[in-house]
């Protein structure tokens, strides 16, 4: 194993070893892509402690993921949400990366197998940094057009968040790096932008914020919700619309935003600078909203934290 971030893993409602929360070289996951997983975090705030960010909208989207593939995980939503509590405090963290997934173990060879199969389900609990780097949180990251599309809507659902999708996430971020880019954007197949390897993209001009619609081959994002609503709160217009390709490089403003990612300045799209080239006004403004809900500038009006140690 390359590493080791944290003591204990929940696996099918034990708490185990982290070395030993291990799977069969059949499971069904590993051969046909067949897993739901979410990506979530949990910060230290000032006042509440270590809280998670938006849990009940993270399960929910689990469960709809697996949904969309008629995939039946054992537990309820509520029971998920509290396993997700449980795996921070067992493991003692005070802010972190929360990763639940649900996936088709070793239930034998095929593709109809699956059918009235339950899921396993494990979720994992580590501390994890700035994912595209803290130096981009402040000056933005390099971003690049893949030559890869998001999937057709007949395809496979990018709605869904399952195992399977991210080969296409790996090579929209392999070709962006091999490029020299921090991140890569993928257009959909109408040739409008979609959105990042693992993030929702903002443009801004003229004081106007637009993000790309559901319908353009994204993940729809909560941390795209959570901007949309602090913007709207912060008095801005904000329009779902299709980006054409050559609005990223008109844009006074860009960002990209992901649980990972969190929210991040695009400072150049295709090595054409964003804007002045450096971070805008209205991205520092949301970003201030942003991680002021976890620093205790920003009143969590929405009940979007959920403490984990009470
Ligand atoms: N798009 C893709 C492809 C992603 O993997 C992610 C990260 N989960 C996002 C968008 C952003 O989603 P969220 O804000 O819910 O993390």
């Amino acid at each position: 194993m390359a590493k080791q971030p944290a003591e204990y893993i929940w696996f099918n409602g034990e708490i185990k070893p982290w070395k030993d929360a291990t799977v069969h070289v059949m499971t069904h996951a590993i051969h046909y892509g067949s897993s739901v997983f979410e990506g979530i975090r949990a910060y230290k705030t000032p006042d509440k402690g270590t809280c998670v960010f938006r849990l009940q909208e993270h399960n929910r989207r689990l469960f709809d993921s697996a949904k969309v593939y008629r995939m039946t995980i054992p537990y309820t939503l509520d029971q998920v949400n509290e396993a997700t509590l449980d795996i921070i405090r067992k493991n003692d963290l005070q802010s972190a990366y929360i990763r639940p997934i649900a996936f088709y173990g070793d239930i034998g060879m095929g593709l109809q197998v699956p059918f009235g199969q339950e899921t396993e389900l494990t979720i994992a609990a580590f501390e994890w940094g700035a994912y595209l780097g803290e130096e981009a949180i402040k000056n933005g990251v390099d971003a690049g057009i893949s030559s890869w599309n998001r999937l057709a809507a007949n395809t496979m659902p990018t709605g869904a968040k399952a195992g399977g999708n991210y080969l296409s996430s790996q090579l929209i971020s392999m070709e962006a790096r091999r490029h020299g880019y921090g991140e890569g954007i993928a257009l959909d197949r109408n040739g409008y932008i979609s959105e990042g390897a693992g993030e929702n993209i903002f443009v801004i001009r003229d004081g106007v914020v637009t993000t790309t619609p559901k319908t353009a081959a994204i993940l729809p994002g909560i941390t795209r919700d959570t901007v949309m609503t602090l913007l709207r709160d912060m008095g801005y217009e904000v329009r779902e619309e299709n980006i054409a390709r050559e609005a990223m490089y008109l844009a006074d403003e860009i960002l990209m935003c992901g649980t990972a990612a969190e929210v991040t300045p695009v400072r150049s799209v295709d090595g054409i600078a964003v804007g002045n080239g450096g971070r805008g006004p209205i991205t520092e403004a949301v970003q201030e909203k942003f991680f002021g809900l976890f620093n205790g500038t920003t009143e969590d009006k929405w009940n979007w934290l959920t403490p984990v140690y009470e």
